[in-house]
């Protein structure tokens, strides 16, 4: 399929496939692809001894609601973290969860794919397209609506995160594209592995130098990221569990580095669930009720961004900002006040700013009020 993409890229009319590739190639529209058995059956082609035709083969629409097996309606308790899952997933933001071993933080990262938009047809090619070259493509859904959900461990490399080696593959994040990658447990991650994050996190791509070729590859994803509050995981247990030192604290907490922190617009604290909440019968509201609320809002984004090519609230930059989240008094006070109490700094103001117009829109309402900014204030105020 890469290679019919490109192909069809490049202007090419047809191209010639080994049989066994053909059904994923002819996935692709507007050209034609010929399925050879070997390279005389090409010669006969062009010699004019051959019946030889395009292979046919539709692609299966994208449509239907992905089955993805879990649900948001499975996780007790814990409505602050949903809440801000949710505001997340409508405006694209990158997003921290704190709190102990237990809380629950990677069960609701796994169920964030339940709650985003569905794959549109021209995203849903471009992860086939990724997934093919690492011969990962599932051949009788190659076009799956539901979005990429990446989980890589700790231990991995910048070029098994990145990509790279001798002969560039697609690493992590661009398995990740149009999708969401999970990091638990941040701090434990080597230092130059975060690094290498943060300029894929501004770009949505990923540019690999080897051996004097530049492979450029897509990575638009959504970063959502875990971690204990502290290296016990303890710090903010009521019964006094933590075991760690102030400058123990400070050093795991000093692993992740401000520049990669200022492109987390959402950071919160998710506690452990009380007994109580995780015995309760009642069950959370389903991940597809959710998602509605998220397809407005992201409808809503893209009406206001289609003349000025922004992706979504979360990439609302300088200018922008000014234009797309403008406040009223009210709303200036409230940021004042959160700057000269909290001390947020410049670019902190600027998550809130892009959050609080992702919340807004979850409202459905033009303007930033009042509420929201307080909202997404509360969003930002955890480390
Ligand atoms: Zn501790």
């Amino acid at each position: 399929m890469p290679y019919a993409l490109t192909a069809k890229e490049k202007g090419f009319k047809g191209i010639f496939i080994p049989v066994e590739n053909a059904d994923e190639a002819a996935l692709v529209e507007g050209i034609d692809v010929l399925p050879v058995k070997s390279l005389s059956r090409i010669v006969d082609y062009f010699s004019g001894f051959s019946d030889l035709k395009p292979h046919q083969r539709k692609p299966e629409p994208v449509s239907g609601l992905a089955d993805h097996g879990i649900d948001f309606s499975e996780v007790r308790g814990q409505l602050h973290a949903k809440r801000a899952l949710e505001i997340a997933a409508a405006g694209f933001h990158n997003i921290l969860m704190t709190g102990p071993p237990g809380s629950g933080k990677s069960m609701l990262a796994k169920r964030l794919p339940t709650i985003l938009p569905e794959m549109t047809f021209p995203e849903a090619i471009e992860v086939a397209r990724i997934y093919s070259i690492l011969g990962l493509i599932d051949g009788k859904r190659p076009f799956s609506p539901a979005r990429p959900f990446r989980s890589p461990h700790h231990t991995i490399s910048d070029a098994g995160l990145v990509g790279g080696g001798s002969k560039p593959v697609p690493g992590e994040i661009t398995l990740a594209h149009n999708g969401v990658l999970f990091l638990d447990e941040l701090p434990e991650f080597k230092k130059n592995v975060l690094e290498v994050l943060r300029q894929p996190l501004e770009d949505g791509k990923v540019s690999i130098a080897r051996a004097g070729m530049n492979t450029v590859y897509p990575s638009k994803f959504m970063l959502v990221a875990a971690m204990n509050p502290c290296p016990c995981g303890y710090l903010s247990d009521p019964h006094g569990k933590c075991t760690c030192t102030r400058p123990q604290i400070q050093k795991y907490r000093s692993k992740i580095s401000g520049p990669l922190l200022d492109r987390i617009d959402i950071r919160i604290e998710v506690p452990k669930v009380p007994y109580k909440d995780l015995g309760s019968g009642s069950r959370g509201e389903a991940s597809a009720v959710i998602r509605k609320r998220v397809d407005r809002a992201r409808r809503m984004q893209a009406a206001r961004f289609s003349k000025s090519g922004i992706a979504g609230n979360s990439m609302i930059q300088g200018r922008h900002l000014k234009q797309f989240c403008r406040l009223d008094t009210e709303c200036e006070q409230i940021l004042e006040k959160a700057v000269d109490i909290l001390g947020f700094s410049a670019r902190a103001c600027h998550s809130i700013l892009r959050t609080a117009r992702t919340i807004a829109d979850l409202d459905d309402t033009a303007d930033i009020k009042r509420r929201h900014m307080a909202e997404a204030i509360q969003l930002r105020s955890f480390r």
